[in-house]
């Protein structure tokens, strides 16, 4: 059953329950590079749907997700489209909070017909955390580790979190919520944060194992606290994706802190709860 064949469930799944508007059109099509696909009405086909990704893409776990993700507009979105819906690269891979809410749901959707809680668990029992693992499991299901990540992070128990960079600066940052409730994070919308320079992430050693990561002493990133930092490199942009994961206790705080924090994480949670 997995990974999914989404292109064939799409067809059939839409031809079965919605015979009067299914999908009747599944392929590759040229557009700007800031999209990664679209869901559009065929043309002069009255009532039939099309999903379109982009064939600039070349990573099949990307193109795997994206088809999920139209599916996702089709099932719940299709009737408030009309003249269909593109959808932006950014907004399917950061999982932002603070994104489109029609974007937020179909990646939600897209992550559970993919990669199922208890599938996904089953995977990583046992084996060692890290992003060797994490690609293994992006493997099985077809997807990107990126959104193999996110998934894992919006579930998760253990303090860590998701930082993605690009020319040397964090241009996300995504906790999970033990993470955000022991008071974690990166204010990077409010705040221009630079790689640390003794980040993994920053000195790409291609000796090193950086898949495996290493441990960290307080102050290389920008925690009061020490981390363990797994980062993957290769990416065609000058990108990096690093896990950092913390001790699953967190040290021990002040009173005052925590009942602020939870202030914070309460309007956090408000705010991105489409996302999850
Ligand atoms: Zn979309």
């Amino acid at each position: 059953m997995y990974p999914i064949k989404v292109q064939e469930i799409a067809c059939e799944v839409s031809k079965q329950f919605f015979p009067s508007e299914p999908i009747t059109y599944v392929s590759a099509g040229s557009m700007s590079s800031d999209f990664d696909g679209m869901m559009v009405p065929v043309p002069q086909k009255k009532g039939q749907w099309g999903i379109v990704y982009n064939d600039a893409v070349r990573s099949r776990g990307r193109i795997n997700f994206t088809l999920a993700h139209e599916f996702g507009h089709y099932l719940l979105h299709r009737a408030a489209l009309a003249n269909g819906i593109q959808c932006g690269r950014d907004e399917m891979m950061s999982w932002d909070a603070a994104q489109k809410k029609l974007e937020a749901e179909a990646n939600e959707f897209a992550s559970y017909l993919l990669m199922p809680r208890n599938l996904f668990e089953a995977q990583m029992k046992g084996e060692t955390l890290n992003l060797h693992l994490m690609q293994h499991v992006a493997d099985h299901f077809d997807v990107s580790i990126t959104a193999a990540l996110l998934k894992w992070i919006s579930f998760t128990s253990k303090r860590a979190m998701i930082v993605v960079t690009r020319d040397g600066f964090v241009k996300w940052a995504k906790p999970s919520e033990a993470a955000f409730k022991s008071g974690l994070f990166l204010a990077y919308k409010k705040n221009t944060i630079e790689l640390p320079a003794q980040s993994l992430a920053a000195r790409k050693d291609p000796l090193f194992d950086n898949e495996a990561g290493t441990d960290h002493a307080v102050g290389v990133w920008p925690f009061k606290e020490g981390v363990r930092e797994m980062t993957l490199l290769a990416d065609s942009y000058d990108m990096t994706i690093s896990l950092l994961l913390f001790d699953d206790r967190a040290p021990v705080r002040y009173f005052g802190e925590e009942a602020e924090e939870e202030d914070t994480f309460d309007r956090f949670n408000r705010s991105s709860s489409a996302s999850a």
